[in-house]
């Protein structure tokens, strides 16, 4: 089944609504196999924001990502990247649809409350980059029968 990478941002951590912002991906029915926090470091950033070094923003977006902690976090789930990013709503919080996170929570381009990875090439690169492999647990979730129809996965 499908994994994806969730990070929850400094702006998160700082607003207090990382149970709030849990809670959307544990009601949709993702299944939790890894979670903790860290520091992000401008090396790490550098590598995971590479996309955009080319951006007037790059410093600061990075900075923004070292302003506090952050809670990275593996989901897994059918088509877990597409469902994750649709939660997440698109970059922009102030453009983000009511009923995403991001458009429940933002205001901001940059302070967006969350990172999803944006395809399974992508998860599995990022994953690889904020954990161990010991620190992702495969689990069987107890509510599987009752999220998804057999034919489903
Ligand atoms: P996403 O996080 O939606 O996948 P990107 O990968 O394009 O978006 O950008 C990574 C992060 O950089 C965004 O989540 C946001 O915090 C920041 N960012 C992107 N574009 C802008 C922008 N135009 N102005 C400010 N911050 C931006």
């Amino acid at each position: 089944m499908e994994k994806t990478l969730v990070i929850l941002k400094p702006c998160t951590i700082q607003r207090g609504l990382v149970g709030e912002i849990l809670n959307r991906f544990d009601r949709k029915g993702l299944r939790l196999a890894g979670m903790k926090m860290i520091q992000l470091t401008d090396a790490l950033l550098s590598e995971h924001y590479a996309h955009l070094s080319e951006k007037p923003f790059f410093q600061r977006v990075k900075d923004s990502m070292m302003a506090a902690p952050v809670v990275v976090c593996c989901y897994e789930g059918v088509d877990a990247v597409e469902a994750v990013r649709a939660l997440a709503g698109p970059t922009n919080g102030r453009k983000a649809a009511p009923g995403t996170i991001r458009g429940d929570y933002s205001m901001s381009f940059q302070e967006n409350i969350v990172h999803a990875s944006d395809s399974p090439e992508a998860a599995e690169v990022e994953l690889a980059r904020f954990f161990k492999p010991e620190e992702i647990f495969e689990y069987r979730q107890a509510t599987f029968d009752y999220l998804y129809a057999n034919d489903e996965y």
